[in-house]
């Protein structure tokens, strides 16, 4: 450690973060070099430090913020925060997407005092793995491991959003549940595993049915399915579950022991109605499972639908 400057300049070069030091008014005093090859990958070629040094970074953050960066304007407030010793350090997680891949990085402001004059050190880390790591699992935990739909967790919230909106705009919002029909006796027959199978290729088939705007399907539990359509009316909804029930009954999986039918068919209750503003979305579960039973007991293999078009008075 003969020159102790240039050591710690080589340190800082030789990390991966992106630093830059700035005064108390922002102006850019150092960078290191990932802070300058970054620039240059990032449609600034050709720079070197001196390009930096000098430059008001929170100036900078201010000309984004006014073309419409949140993050810019997040960033700027946090620096100005750390300077006026509002608070210690600072930290934002923002994305930076280039055309080729989904970038997120983390900023971090903190500050030190040399000779009479303050610091703040500003650094920029590449977290985009933890952040598509997160995601990933994010993602793996509102689907189905079976089938590979949205699951419980995930009909709940979905169902809760849509009911909002229904809600909010006064819209109709169906919601159809589906049970196979004498499915414990399919794997009586078959086996566990064909009827595993056979969950795969119903959700997969429903799944393909749930392509339009408001509308998800998801698997409720066991053998029962559901498929939330918000805005949307109960006639274009029965359009729907009736061509779904055609495209089943063409998969023709073997049932033998299927009372209602040689294949497998399932039972359906479809519910709609138009929330009013104190209810919450279990009226229109409640509905549904209703009419999923009474299509039980009306033989199977059947949609019973209804609709509560009036909202119920207010309580
Ligand atoms: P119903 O027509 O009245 O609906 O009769 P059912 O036999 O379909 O209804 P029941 O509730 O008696 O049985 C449901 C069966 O679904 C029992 C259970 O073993 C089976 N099941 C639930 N989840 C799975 C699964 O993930 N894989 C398989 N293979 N079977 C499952
Ligand atoms: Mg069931
Ligand atoms: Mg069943």
């Amino acid at each position: 450690m003969k020159n102790n400057v240039q050591f710690l300049s080589m340190v800082l070069d030789s990390m991966t973060d992106h630093v830059s030091v700035i005064d108390a008014q922002g102006v850019i005093q150092y960078v290191n070099r990932r802070w300058i090859s970054f620039g240059e990958e990032n449609s600034q070629p050709n720079q070197c430090s001196a390009h930096w040094v000098g430059v008001n970074y929170i100036e900078e953050c201010d000309k984004a913020a006014k073309l419409g960066d949140d993050f810019s304007i997040k960033a700027a407030r946090g620096i100005r925060r750390v300077i006026a010793h509002q608070q210690q350090s600072f930290y934002l997680e923002y994305p930076c997407h280039s055309p080729e891949e989904q970038r997120w990085f983390m900023m971090r402001v903190t500050w030190f005092v040399s000779g009479d004059q303050e610091y703040f050190v500003i650094s920029h880390q590449d977290i985009s793995k933890r952040k598509k790591a997160e995601d990933h699992i994010r993602m793996l935990a509102k689907l189905d491991g079976l089938t590979n739909i949205p699951n419980r967790r995930s009909f709940n919230e979905f169902l809760h959003q849509e009911w909002q909106v229904a809600q909010r705009k006064q819209h109709p919002i169906c919601l159809a549940i589906f049970d196979l029909d004498y499915f414990k006796l399919l794997n009586d027959t078959y086996g566990h595993q064909a009827g595993d199978d056979c969950l795969v290729k119903f959700a997969t088939l429903l799944n393909q049915f749930a392509d339009r705007p408001h509308t998800q399907c998801s698997r409720y539990g066991g053998e029962e399915f559901a498929l939330v359509m918000g805005q949307t009316s109960i006639e274009r909804a029965l359009a729907l579950i009736e061509e779904f029930k055609v495209a089943l009954a063409a998969l023709k999986i073997h049932h033998s022991h299927n009372r209602a039918d040689r294949y497998v068919t399932v039972s359906v209750g479809l519910a709609q109605c138009i929330p009013n503003p104190l209810e919450n979305e279990t009226t229109l579960i409640d509905l549904a499972d209703g009419l999923l039973y009474q299509a039980k007991t009306n033989g199977r293999n059947k949609i019973e639908s209804a609709s509560r078009t009036e909202p119920e008075p207010h309580l």
